[in-house]
């Protein structure tokens, strides 16, 4: 057996690279280095060797001791899992990579005067201040209902909406996200990453959006497509505002835009290697697709 091939036989995809858990990495490396000295005490240079043999078992296996992930939970505050934790709040599109993409006008782009300040409800950090609810209203994307009580999506705004969702294909995907990102589609690979908790598009190994599935994706680019032709100032907006606009809109969609499955509402627990938190989520009922995830502290604030 040849080094490399052993090396493959030892790793353990599910931990390591994209998916290694750096709590998990760090409460290994100090119990190694804990073994490690207690080896020494018996007789120095085991110490060396002993540490070398278990940083290459964390390297290869993701960690030392099995039942780490439990150990870390158990024991790490939830405060210090969340700072280190990969899991991804999903974000907008645009929150783009310095890339070296087509020179452009996008740093000169401030957010438009017309829409007002207000606060993105979903746990948004640097989407740029943009009201959601009130530039979908004024857009006629969405309207109130009979009652005045409830927003809801605008009739003509929906079936313009089903219709995109209809002709959307990855080709589509790609180009509207080349248009929201100015990189170029070519460029852009569409994958899943965490077990299938999360969709991603990447450039060159970065990270360009985050979606909860495929269709919650389909729904948004087929969003901004419906979208377009509703705002006189969508030319200004940027690509995160255009995205949160169309997040905005998938907590609307009463089918789910894979399979046509009817859609649900309820809380769950979303989990990581080592952390479990509550969430609000929308899924669809036969598929089981993740349509919106939003974390429930981000909607009672004061939950935590
Ligand atoms: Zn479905």
């Amino acid at each position: 057996m040849t080094a490399s091939t052993l090396a493959d036989r030892l790793r353990q995809p599910e931990y390591t690279g994209e998916n290694r858990c750096t709590p998990c990495t760090v409460v290994n490396v100090v119990i190694a280095a804990a073994l490690s000295l207690l080896l020494g005490v018996a007789w120095p240079p085991l110490a060396l060797v002993s540490f070398a043999v278990f940083a290459g078992a964390i390297y290869f296996r993701g960690y030392l001791i099995p039942g780490t992930p439990t150990l870390t939970k158990t024991y790490f505050p939830d405060r210090v899992l969340r700072w280190f934790d990969k899991e991804p709040t999903p974000t907008r599109v645009g929150s783009a990579p310095a890339a070296p993409a087509t020179e452009n006008d996008a740093d000169a782009e401030s957010p438009s005067d017309e829409v007002e300040a207000g606060q993105l409800d979903e746990g948004g950090e640097s989407a740029e201040e943009l009201d959601v609810e009130s530039s979908l209203l004024e857009a006629g994307a969405l309207d109130w209902d009979e009652s005045g009580d409830e927003l809801r999506l605008d009739p003509a705004f929906e079936s313009a909406w089903n219709d995109e969702i209809e002709r959307t294909d990855d080709a589509t995907i790609r180009r509207r996200l080349a248009d929201l990102t100015r990189l170029d589609a070519d460029d852009i690979s569409l994958e899943s990453r965490s077990r299938n908790r999360w969709f991603v598009a990447v450039v060159d190994g970065t990270t360009v959006g985050t979606w909860e599935s495929r269709a919650a994706l389909v729904a948004d680019v087929a969003a901004d497509a419906a979208l377009g032709g509703r705002f006189d100032d969508w030319d200004r907006l940027t690509g995160e505002q255009r995205s949160a606009l169309a997040r905005g809109l998938r907590i609307y969609l009463d089918r789910c835009p894979a399979c046509g499955g009817d859609v649900r509402f309820g809380s769950e627990t979303a989990e990581s290697c080592c952390r479990s938190w509550e969430v609000f989520v929308v899924r669809c009922d036969d598929c089981e697709e993740r349509l919106l995830e939003v974390d429930a502290d981000a909607l009672e604030p004061e939950a935590a």
